[in-house]
């Protein structure tokens, strides 16, 4: 009897331990198999209602994901998202990431709707980013950038955190996703540079256009000789301590980059001129950055400069400048 019962006891036990087991494992893949059966697998899949992503998938290349006008697509905290194909979002369509989007060199994201990145959530981009005329990236989640910010073509808005890719250094030349960082800590070789770079020099002449006011490049190009040169008249004039304020050392100034410039005058007091502000106000809407704001000197090492703009193109300027960070912020090297 006794023996009756422990073994029925047992059975009991056994049938429990399978019942629990399938409860935590079986949910798990059937969901797995739903949501990947659900993505298209050529062509194109039009998300128009309210569609949720709970378990990790791949949109295949050559298949597209169209989130339409009123479409909700839903991304769970957790799970990723791998993107071969195409994300399209029209206006009035909106994505929630709260897990992770991981899109591979060949994707591409082409957004005129809002795409949310939630505080958990994540996009890592390896492909391109069309952010369209109207389109919306935010949240308080992150981008992160996996090759070169010229990747991204932002027309909308993109305000959610962007982190940059590790720093490399190539030939004595250090860039951050494709754009060139010279600063204090950065530097370049001393046969770098040949002159002011052509499209700096268009966008420029763009801006001076538009602008309305008789703009003038008052320093440009500098090589390494001609910047030891200033440095070395400006520490006769002001004393080395003061000069290093404001003047770099041979090797460690933007201007030997070809992509900077100081315009019309060197005095601070130009920041408070109706030129000075218009700069400061429309620069980046012309590939330009005001790359030392004031009471930056603890991040950019330079004194307040309203004078010098450095060129990074429309899209990267319009990123940092919708980021309100300097350049060391933006690219992580601060
Ligand atoms: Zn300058």
């Amino acid at each position: 009897m006794t023996r009756t019962i422990n073994s029925a006891l047992a059975v009991l036990t056994a049938l429990i331990t399978v019942l629990t087991l399938s409860i935590f494992v079986l949910p798990m893949n059937c969901g797995k198999a739903e949501a990947a059966s659900a993505l298209p697998t050529s062509g194109t899949k039009n998300i128009t209602g309210t569609y949720v992503i709970s378990s990790d998938c791949v949109l295949p290349k050559g298949a597209t994901l169209y989130v339409k006008k009123g479409g909700r697509l839903y991304i769970r905290e957790g799970v990723d998202v791998t993107l071969n194909g195409t994300l399209k979002i029209a206006a009035g369509g909106a994505v929630y990431v709260k897990g992770n989007i991981i899109s591979s060199k060949d994707s591409l994201i082409s957004n005129t709707g809002r795409l949310k990145i939630q505080q958990v959530g994540c996009l890592s981009l390896g492909g391109t980013l069309r952010v369209n005329k109207g389109g919306m990236v935010y949240g308080q989640g992150t981008l992160k950038v996996l090759n070169s910010f010229s990747d991204i073509s932002c027309k909308g808005s993109v305000t959610v955190k962007i982190k940059a890719p590790e720093p490399v250094t190539k030939d004595g030349v250090t860039t951050v996703g494709g754009v060139i960082i010279v600063n204090r800590q950065f530097s370049l070789p001393e046969d770098y540079g040949s002159g002011l770079d052509k499209d700096t020099y268009s966008a420029f002449l763009k801006m001076k256009e538009a602008s309305g006011y008789d703009m003038t490049i008052v320093s440009g190009f500098r090589s390494y000789e001609k910047q030891k040169s200033t440095f070395e008249y400006w520490a006769s004039i002001d004393g080395w301590e003061q000069a290093d304020r404001y003047s770099a050392q041979p090797g460690h100034s933007e201007h030997q980059t070809g992509l900077a410039m100081d315009i019309t005058s060197l005095k601070q007091s130009y920041g408070d001129t109706a030129e000075g502000k218009w700069l400061a106000q429309h620069c980046w809407e012309y590939g330009f950055l005001l790359r030392y704001p004031k009471g930056g000197e603890d991040i950019t090492g330079y004194i307040y400069e309203p004078w010098h703009v450095r060129y990074l193109g429309k899209s990267t300027a319009k990123l940092v400048h919708d980021s309100g960070l300097t350049l060391e912020e933006f690219l992580g090297v601060a």
